[in-house]
């Protein structure tokens, strides 16, 4: 498709983030060396205990180069200047490009890509690129852009669609799948993977929102798809100039790999083994197709081994500017994935890419222009040679000539004329008609014409050229009175408009001074048009709509479920991070309320201004009249003060316009995190509902089986041990508070389930009989462990 010519050939950039790693900072693991201008060194010192273990390798240093190194204290902002921006600014051209993060999970994939689901200054490399994209879109008004997004998933080699609409009612493996297909030319298209159409920021953001929350939900503690899975976040581009049928097309795929952690790390007796394995094989072809790539003389690259590298073949040693970011979390323990992270991304360095304009001529719109053409060339070729209308007149056509024609012979007004039109079929039509007409009276009254004719020339002969001249003469005059006509009527017409026009006008102020003043206060400037957080709430009620535990409890929570949800609710640490954004949300609709006001203010400050500015003007304009020797064109000092004073009332007036903007966009995003973090905890309620309800029949299973022979009920076992419920271990991502805590259990795939057969332990001294419904046994369960923890509370808080 490409054909542009511009072409742009260029490695892939390959830059490094490392992960924070708080107050267990370990010194001495690396140091970065930033000297160079164009690269940078990471150097990973191996302490020696650990480097006793190295297998084959007594190395104890490693060094790694990279175009830019973000050490852990870079923040996001910074990370989007120097990686994203440069690649956005190449896609709005008209180039493809890759963003692709790779390194081990909890090293800050998603945390770089998509951002940190807290603060609002923590958003990624994919909410910052939409905010660019549309930003400068909005700038440029030389050419019609359109703009879609996708998101795909994929686990397990299966593409799944994370736009779907289905998704919320349907699981995983119920969804179509996304597949891949290759057109003749090798390009490769993506079935069942829906486009959708992004006007602004705010729709892109709520796709990007959505395609979250999708993913979150179909993730299980068993298909871990946020490790386990790839998303690519996709924003296709297409540009037009008006009235051109070329297109240019440009993708920008923001990808958030599998974690790259490999398994068989050590082997017998803690050694480590120098080839591990991806559990991720998919990234394994991915490294297979890198290592052919920066092979150099090898002709076949293996592409086709899995979706990912099919979908992404274009990003590496294509057409595309790419860019990697190792992320890093170099924390003692995970020295060795770090260091494979450095190769992996050192063999990436390597790769070429040639990045192609992507322009291609629209056959649809090329089709139109084409037909256009087409159309004009026809109509003129009739009109010259008459031959080129195929269609016939029709026969209403054929009898309204007749009467045409009957009329004007019948006419005795020596300027009736004969009009059919620029048409050539109805000129010719008319010609055989008369024709036929002359033959007809010809042979019924032949002698007569013929002696008439030859009467008036010879008698005629002087007075017929006379009379020929007079009506020439007439026609001429008659012509030039319809013109003068035709020329008065016009000038009425404009006349009325033009009147029309400045009554509409004076209404509005007056222009002239409306002119001079230039004040343009758009409608699209008023707050209350740009303030409306309409659609942000229109989509976050459609995230409550998600069928959580409807789906699980048949319809309606229960009260016992209900209460449960609240304590639950409590012991939650995003519960937390909600009430912080409510918070901050407050402060921030205080803050743009108390803007707008001001805002409007300002406005009513310039209006007066501009009135007193009118009044000013006219007050000179009616003193020159009077008093012919004051000059009007003389600057008048009142004038100029009040000329300045608007033009700053503007200048606050658009700063303090951007600010509300930007709060805007602000709340938004706020809006959208607090609703995912609502669903997260939704879904970790159900998940812990479902377990306690699974625990619980099992208990009672036992208990009938220890039922005592008087039949009292025994209290289960576990409703009596009294462990304290962490209350932490149903986040799944430990929040920025405790990175350290993170890092550290970054290898524990089975976190959440692990974790919960500790958590499954609340107790009780009373004994309650369980009634043996297993709703309501949950009920009283979830009741019992409510009371305990507002127990534990008091407890804690009285110590
Ligand atoms: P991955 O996607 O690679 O598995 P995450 O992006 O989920 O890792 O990061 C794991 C945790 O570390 C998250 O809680 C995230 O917020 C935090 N984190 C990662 N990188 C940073 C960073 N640069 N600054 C602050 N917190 C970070
Ligand atoms: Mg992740």
């Amino acid at each position: 498709a490409g054909g542009g010519g511009a072409m742009v050939k260029e490695t892939i950039r390959v830059y490094a983030r490392l992960k924070p790693l708080g107050r267990r900072q370990q010194a001495g693991i690396y140091s970065v060396d930033d000297d160079e201008k164009s690269v940078s060194s990471l150097e990973i010192i191996v302490p020696h205990d650990l480097a006793d273990g190295f297998v084959n390798n007594k190395r104890e240093n490693y060094k790694f180069k990279f175009q830019k190194i973000f050490d852990q204290e870079a923040k996001q902002d910074v990370v989007f200047d120097s990686i994203a921006r440069p690649v956005a600014e190449c896609a709005l051209a008209g180039y493809n490009g890759t963003i692709f993060a790779y390194g081990q999970t909890g090293s800050g994939k998603t945390f770089t890509i998509t951002g940190g689901a807290e603060r609002y200054s923590d958003r990624g490399i994919i909410p910052r690129t939409l905010s660019y994209i549309f930003d400068q879109l909005q700038k440029d008004n030389s050419k019609m852009y359109t703009t879609h997004v996708s998101y795909l998933e994929i686990y397990n080699e299966c593409g799944y669609d994370l736009l779907d609409p289905r998704h919320e009612a349907s699981r995983l493996e119920d969804l179509p799948k996304v597949t891949i297909m290759e057109d003749p030319d090798q390009n490769i298209h993506l079935k069942n993977l829906s486009l959708q159409q992004a006007n602004n920021e705010e729709e892109a953001l709520n796709l990007l929102f959505l395609g979250d929350t999708n993913r979150m939900i179909a993730e299980t503690p068993m298909n871990q798809a946020s490790t386990r899975s790839h998303c690519i976040f996709t924003i296709h581009i297409s540009s037009k100039e008006p009235g051109s049928a070329t297109i240019r097309r440009s993708k920008l795929h923001l990808v958030d790999l599998a974690g790259s952690e490999r398994v068989a790390k050590t082997g017998v007796g803690g050694h480590l083994l120098t080839e591990a394995k991806y559990i991720n094989l998919s990234l394994h072809y991915l490294e297979q197709v890198i290592i052919a790539l920066a092979e150099k003389n090898r002709s076949h690259i293996p592409y086709r081994n899995s979706m990912m590298t099919s979908v992404l073949r274009d990003s590496l040693g294509g057409n595309c500017m790419t860019a990697m970011i190792a992320t890093i979390s170099l924390d003692k323990r995970n020295i060795d994935e770090s260091i494979s992270t450095c190769r992996f991304a050192q063999r990436v360095a390597l790769i070429k890419n040639e990045a192609v304009l992507n322009e291609e001529v629209d056959p649809r719109l090329m089709v139109v222009q084409l037909q256009k053409e087409i159309q004009e060339l026809k109509d003129e070729l009739a009109l010259v040679t008459g031959k080129q209308r195929t269609s016939e007149l029709s026969q209403e056509e054929l009898l309204q000539l007749d009467k045409l024609i009957e009329t004007f012979l019948e006419d005795n007004d020596p300027e009736s004329t004969l009009d059919v039109g620029a048409d050539m079929r109805k000129i010719k039509y008319c010609f055989s008609h008369v024709k036929q007409l002359m033959n007809h009276s010809k042979i019924s009254d032949k002698k007569t014409v013929s002696q008439h004719i030859s009467e008036e020339k010879d008698t005629n002969k002087e007075a017929g050229k006379e009379e020929l001249k007079k009506l020439k003469e007439l026609l001429q005059q008659r012509d030039d009175e319809i013109n003068i006509l035709v020329n008065m009527l016009k000038k009425e017409k404009k006349k009325a408009q033009d009147a029309l026009f400045q009554l509409n006008v004076a209404s509005a102020g007056s222009t002239a001074l409306k002119q001079s003043l230039s004040i343009n206060l758009e409608e699209k400037w008023s707050p209350s048009n740009c303030f409306s957080l309409k659609e942000a709430k229109d989509l976050s009620s459609s995230v409550n709509r998600l069928p959580f535990l409807s789906r699980q409890t048949g319809g309606k929570m229960s009260l016992g479920c209900q209460g449960a949800f609240e304590v639950f609710k409590w012991d939650h640490a995003d519960s937390v991070t909600i009430e912080d954004n409510k918070q901050l949300l407050k402060q921030r609709f205080a803050e743009a309320k108390c803007l707008g006001e001001k805002i409007n203010e300002v406005r009513n400050k310039i209006n007066h201004l501009k009135g007193e500015l009118t009044q000013r003007h006219i007050q000179r304009v009616v003193l020159a009249v009077s008093n012919p020797s004051e000059e009007l064109n003389t600057l008048d000092p009142v004038e100029e003060k009040l000329r300045t004073q608007i033009e700053e009332e503007k200048k606050s007036y658009k700063t303090m316009f951007n600010r509300l903007k930007g709060l805007k966009v602000e709340i938004e995003h706020l809006q959208l995190l607090m609703e995912k973090a609502k669903v997260k905890l939704q879904k970790d309620f159900e998940v812990w509902w479902s377990e306690e309800s699974t625990n619980l029949q099992v208990c009672q299973e036992k208990t009938e089986l220890v039922r005592s022979p008087n039949s009292t009920t025994v209290y289960p076992h576990f409703i009596k041990s009294s462990q304290p419920l962490p209350t932490n271990s149903f986040s799944e991502t430990t929040r920025a508070s405790s990175n350290e805590e993170t890092s550290g259990k970054n290898n524990s795939n089975n976190f959440n389930s692990s974790t919960s057969k500790t958590r499954t332990s609340p107790s009780s001294n009373t004994p309650i009989p369980l009634t043996g419904d297993s709703q309501i046994d949950a009920d009283i369960l979830a009741f019992i462990k409510a009371r305990q923890n507002i127990l534990q509370k008091k407890g804690k808080s009285c110590q």
